[in-house]
C-alpha cells in the first residue's frame, strides 16, 4: 500500500463545513506473500478500515493498493471478482454476520455458488471437508448456527473464508468476542490452516496478546496512522514506540494474570476529527517533550526491520527508557 488515505464525513453540522475524519491517514505498507501480518491498535485507530482497504471493500480516498503487480483500485468485472475470491474476510462477531436462518453447509458453501465453483454434489463434498478442516463435524452441514458454540460459529465462519481456496485471508478481530479459553483455539486452527494452504494471514486485534504467537510481522496503529512496524517477535521483546510499549504493559502476565504493574496509557484517544498536531501520540505519551507538541514525527528505520515514527526513539532504546524488560 502506499499513501493510503480515507476519509469520511463525520456528523455533519447544520452550519458550517462537515468534520472530515481522517480514519487512515497516508499509510505506506508492504505485506509479503505467506507471512502473517498483524495491525494493532485501540478500537477506533482505523485499523478496521485499513483492512477493508487492502481488499478494496471500500474505496480509498488516496493512495493505492498494488497486489500482484495490480493496482487494485481500478479492477473491475471479472478482474474484481477473482480478487473477492483470492481475499476473503473472517468477521469479528461470528453469529452476526452468519445469516441465522440457513444451515452451517448452506453458510459455507454460499461462497461456491456465488462464484459458481463446482456441482451441487462437489460443493457438498466441498463443504464437508472444510468442516473436517476446522475440527467440526460433515453432519453439523445440516445444523443451524445458533446450535454452536461462539468458538463453533467462529470455526464455522473460517470455513466458509476457506470455501473459495483463498490467497489472502483477513481476520477482523476474529476472536475478540470469544472467551480467553476459547481465543486460543482459534487463533491455533487459523495457524494450522494458513500453513496448509500457503495463505498470506492478515489479522487485526486490539489486544497484542492475541496475536503474540502467530504475527511474523506487526503494525501498530494510533489515531489512522502507524507508529511502529516490525518483526512480531523483536517488537515484543523490545517496543521502540511509546505506544507499543504501552500496549504492552497491558497485557496481563500469563502465569499470575495480574496486570504489568505500569500501564502507561491513560485516558481515551483523542477525537480523530481534530488529532493533536505534532505527534498524534503526545497528549498520552510520558516521554513528550517540545518538539513533539508541535512536529510530526515520521517513519524511519531505527534498526534492520523496524520502522518507529517517534522524535526520540534512538534515545528512548538506548538509554533503556522504553524497550527493556525492568522498564515494563
Ligand atoms: Fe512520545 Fe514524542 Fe515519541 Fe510522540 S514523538 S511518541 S510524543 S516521545
Ligand atoms: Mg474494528
Amino acid at each position: 500500500a502506499r499513501g493510503l488515505t480515507r476519509r469520511f464525513v463525520a456528523n455533519k453540522p447544520l452550519f458550517g463545513a462537515a468534520s472530515i475524519v481522517q480514519a487512515v491517514n497516508g499509510i505506506d505498507l508492504d505485506i509479503a506473500e505467506g507471512e502473517t501480518f498483524a495491525i494493532v491498535g485501540e478500537s477506533g485507530c482505523g485499523k478496521s478500515t485499513l483492512a477493508r482497504l487492502l481488499s478494496h471493500l471500500i474505496e480509498a480516498s488516496e493512495g493505492s493498493v498494488i497486489y500482484d503487480g495490480r493496482d487494485i483500485s481500478i479492477l473491475s468485472g471479472k478482474a474484481l471478482r477473482d480478487l473477492r475470491r483470492e481475499m476473503q474476510f473472517i468477521f469479528q462477531d461470528p453469529f452476526s454476520s452468519l445469516n441465522p436462518r440457513m444451515t452451517v453447509g448452506a453458510l459455507v458453501g454460499e461462497p461456491l455458488r456465488i462464484h459458481k465453483i463446482g456441482t451441487p454434489s462437489e460443493r457438498r463434498a466441498k463443504v464437508a471437508e472444510l468442516l473436517r478442516k476446522v475440527g467440526l463435524r460433515p453432519e453439523h452441514a445440516d445444523r443451524y448456527p445458533h446450535e454452536f458454540s461462539g468458538g463453533q460459529r467462529q470455526r464455522i465462519g473460517i470455513a466458509r473464508a476457506l470455501a473459495t481456496g483463498p490467497r489472502v485471508v483477513i481476520g477482523d478481530e476474529p476472536v475478540s468476542a470469544l472467551d480467553v479459553s476459547i481465543q486460543a483455539q482459534v487463533v491455533n486452527i487459523l495457524e494450522d490452516l494458513k500453513d496448509e494452504f500457503g495463505l498470506t494471514l492478515i489479522i487485526i486485534a486490539h489486544d497484542l496478546a492475541v496475536i503474540r504467537h502467530i504475527a511474523d510481522r506487526v503494525a501498530v496503529m494510533y489515531l489512522g496512522e502507524i507508529v511502529e512496524l516490525g518483526d512480531a517477535a523483536e517488537l515484543f521483546a523490545a517496543p521502540g514506540h511509546p505506544y507499543t510499549e504501552a500496549l504492552l504493559s497491558a497485557i496481563p502476565i500469563p502465569a499470575t494474570g495480574a496486570r504489568k504493574v505500569q500501564t502507561k496509557i491513560e485516558g481515551d484517544p483523542p477525537n480523530p476529527i481534530s488529532p493533536p498536531p505534532g505527534c498524534r501520540f503526545h497528549t498520552r505519551c510520558p516521554y513528550a517533550e517540545d518538539q513533539c507538541r508541535t512536529e510530526r514525527p515520521v517513519m524511519r528505520e531505527i534498526a534492520q526491520g523496524r520502522q518507529v515514527a517517534c522524535h526520540l526513539a534512538e534515545r528512548l532504546t538506548l538509554e533503556g527508557i522504553v524497550g527493556t524488560e525492568k522498564t515494563r
